[in-house]
């Protein structure tokens, strides 16, 4: 069983996410920034059927530091599976760093409390990261991690890491995949939204129309690639991050 270890589904793609889950053609982890987007999230996916293929994950977005209160949303992070994503960006957003730190620590706290594990954004902020994390308890997964440092401080803190769809083409995630043991190793879209992204800009050539059933081609190609490069069969490197997977949710 493939695994989308971190994705965001927007509100309009939710039955088409749900027949795929339906289809048994996926599970995964998935993000909501606010909470009426994690309540349309639990509403949508959390009936019967998709139950236990679908694992909440709940956090204050870096880019959304300072915009709300953790205190007032301490209900949903209690109920979520998982807190993320959470972390610090100082790439993609102005938001001050200082108030993003503040909002992760306090999540991480959080986190340790609950004993939940959590997604991390580490974009432009891989090395303050990589020491802020050390202070806390608890599983960690590293999503889209794009730098060519710092990768063995993550691994010393045996850090999970998912890897997106564009590894062919980035050569810090190959390095990556080549450095983290294999036990580690997630997959990720981050999204039809970062697909999208990654389709205009990186993968432009390759892919000609956006569904859902690109993202799991795409997702297909990558765990192949991860396979090459670990030099492992297709089937034993899915098996193998379904173990992660189930390692990282806490399932067994
Ligand atoms: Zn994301």
């Amino acid at each position: 069983m493939l695994v989308d270890a971190h994705t965001h589904i927007e509100q309009k793609d939710l039955l088409v996410f749900q027949t795929m889950l339906k289809d048994k053609k996926l599970e995964a982890i998935v993000s909501s920034r606010t909470k009426e987007e994690y309540q349309y999230h639990k509403e949508f996916l959390k009936k019967e059927w998709v139950e236990g293929q679908v694992k909440f994950s709940f956090g204050i977005h870096p880019w959304d530091a300072g915009k709300v209160e953790v205190e007032e949303l301490l209900h949903i992070f209690k109920e979520a599976d998982i807190i993320g994503e959470i972390g610090m960006d100082s790439y993609w957003t102005e938001n001050p760093l200082g108030i993003q730190e503040k909002y992760f620590i306090k999540q991480l706290e959080l986190a340790e409390h609950l004993q939940k594990p959590v997604v991390l954004h580490t974009k432009g902020q891989e090395k303050k990261i990589a020491e802020i994390i050390k202070l806390f308890k608890g599983r960690k997964l590293v999503h889209w991690y794009d730098c060519p440092l710092y990768v063995e401080d993550y691994i010393k803190e045996d850090c999970f890491f998912s890897i997106n769809l564009d590894c062919e083409k980035n050569n810090n995630a190959k390095t990556l995949i080549k450095k983290v043991p294999i036990e580690r190793l997630l997959l990720e879209t981050d999204g039809i939204i970062s697909i999208k992204w990654l389709l205009e800009n990186q993968l432009k050539d390759d892919i000609k129309e956006l569904s859902f059933d690109t993202s799991l081609m795409l997702m297909k190609n990558t765990l192949k690639s991860i396979a090459e490069i670990k030099n492992i069969s297709v089937e034993k490197c899915e098996n193998q991050m379904y173990e992660n997977y189930s390692l990282f949710i806490g399932k067994k």
